[in-house]
């Protein structure tokens, strides 16, 4: 499959899995050093078509295709920070949003699956939409974790891969999930520094 082919499709899966509604959220994959493969803006993410994909330099500048993603910044100050990421996924998730509006980080420490797939999972402070100032706390934030929460916004997931970008958004939104029921009867408990310590 073609990373084209490969936006298409896990913006299909996103869409189906209601981590996004109407014109929400956008993917990008890096293409090579310099440039970034992204969905348009404002077009539902489950109904893109291979054509539809447009090619940006790393400072934002569109070499073809339609006007890129309003987000982009979120996505090519993490690619500048993160060397080692190739794929970059925003979504609304609704768990996730919700903490995310309600200003409360997830409590990561858990779960031991969050834990290892994801990391601490930071909740950056919030900051307009579509704004660098936005892109460059969610890059420092994701400077040592997969995923992070924007705050009255949504979530960001990243991976070596698409799958694997897709795999943690849905890993935290599943958790986000969790951690609410957990909340409901009384309170997530934390893995203590020996459980933390014994995990692979
Ligand atoms: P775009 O359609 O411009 O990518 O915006 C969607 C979104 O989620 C903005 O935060
Ligand atoms: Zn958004």
């Amino acid at each position: 499959m073609t990373l084209r082919e490969q936006l298409v499709e896990v913006g299909r899966r996103l869409q189906a899995a209601r981590h996004v509604t109407a014109t929400e959220g956008n993917l990008s994959v890096r293409l090579d050093e310099n440039r970034v493969l992204i969905t348009p803006s404002g077009r539902e993410k489950g109904s893109l078509s291979s054509e539809d994909m447009v090619v940006i330099d790393l400072e934002g500048r569109t070499e073809s295709g339609a006007e890129p993603s309003s987000e982009r910044h979120v996505h090519l100050e993490t690619y500048k920070t993160r060397t080692d990421v190739q794929a970059v996924i925003h979504a609304h998730p609704r768990y996730s949003t919700g903490w995310a509006m309600a200003r409360r980080a997830l409590p990561w420490q858990t779960h031991p699956e969050v834990v290892v797939v994801l990391g601490q999972v930071a909740l950056v402070p919030y900051l307009t939409p579509s704004t660098r100032e936005l892109g460059q706390a969610v890059a420092e934030a994701l400077g040592s974790c997969n995923a992070c929460l924007m705050a009255n916004h949504g979530a960001v997931a990243v991976g070596a891969t698409l799958q694997e970008a897709f795999q943690r958004m849905e890993i935290l939104e599943s958790f986000a999930h969790s951690a609410m029921v957990a909340t409901a009867l009384g309170g997530p408990v934390a893995l203590d520094a020996d459980e933390l310590a014994q995990l692979p």
